[in-house]
């Protein structure tokens, strides 16, 4: 054995050292890839024709708002989460419709989940039924929205629920949309608006009760259809940026023509998922940034 380390002792030596430094690098590179990340992110997953958003924050804080139509949530959430990371604080369901909701049953048997908010709308689908009984089975802390609530988390950020202003738990709706999760991000002084499927009745509500006003970025309601995007809603929401998560090609020809020239009109600069694939929103220092994945 001794001649073993006489005979290897200089290839054992550099070895040590190798690993001696390589094990560095690895602490070193995390360390400054810690320093470098903004102090907030928000991922406009590409998931096809669904929704998808990721809230990230420096402290590890994590928001998931609805999951898409199929899997690819899990690989999106692959790229941008720590390898190590089996865990998600709180996952918010808009509404029941399979473009939402899908993915989050992947979502809720891969991840450990900390909380599910929703509206509670009872709506009689397999997958919706699905998420309902992993939540049940998992024993996952559920609270539903029936009135405006803010939610305090990593350095002063604030996720304000808008909507629904009243109770909606376990009653059947003729148009789900009626009851979706409107949620507003506020933080360093930015504001984005996720509006899941709401129409021009909710828009309509949330201006006249002056729930809303001037916002950075807009998560345009229901993939551009003609059902949102009034244009009185964006005269008194005047969003920079308007962020539209759609799919290629989809048979409802999302988006439509009216809601992209009312975007325009106002003056907003278009993302779309289809087109920009995953966007990424970064705030550091009171600066938004916005960065497409293609
Ligand atoms: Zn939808």
């Amino acid at each position: 054995m001794r001649k073993f380390f006489e005979i290897y002792r200089k290839q054992i030596l550099s070895c040590v050292i190798l690993l001696f430094f390589g094990f560095n690098f690895v602490i070193w590179s995390s360390v400054f890839k810690k320093a470098a990340e903004p102090d907030l992110s928000v991922y406009f997953f590409d998931v096809g024709q669904g929704d998808s958003e990721f809230i990230s924050a420096k402290d590890g804080t994590q928001i998931l708002i609805d999951g898409g139509p199929n899997t690819k949530v899990l690989s999106e959430l692959g790229r941008v989460m720590p390898y190590y990371d089996n865990s998600i604080d709180l996952v918010i369901l808009t509404h029941q419709h399979a473009d939402h909701v899908t993915g989050l049953i992947d979502v809720l048997n891969r991840y450990k989940i900390g909380m599910v908010i929703e509206s509670g709308a009872d709506y009689n689908t397999a997958e919706y039924h699905e998420f309902e009984r992993i939540i049940k089975a998992k024993n996952i802390k559920k609270i539903i929205i029936d009135s405006p609530v803010e939610m305090y988390f990593y350095g002063g950020a604030v996720l304000k629920f808008l909507y629904p202003e009243r109770s909606y738990d376990g009653e059947v709706l003729k148009n789900v949309h009626d009851a979706t999760v409107v949620g507003e991000l506020n933080f360093e002084d930015k504001k984005i608006l996720f509006m899941g499927d709401a129409e021009k009745n909710i828009e309509a509500r949330l201006v006249y009760e002056d729930a809303v006003g001037d916002i950075d970025v807009l998560k345009v309601g229901h993939h551009g259809s003609k059902t949102s995007s009034n244009t009185f809603f964006l005269e008194a929401t005047k969003p920079e940026y308007a962020i539209i998560s759609v799919g290629a090609k989809n048979r409802y020809g999302h988006p439509t023509q009216q809601t992209l020239s009312n975007l325009e009109a106002i003056g907003a600069k278009i993302f779309r998922t289809d087109l920009d694939g995953t966007i990424k929103l970064s705030i550091s220092n009171g600066t938004l940034k916005l960065i497409s994945g293609k």
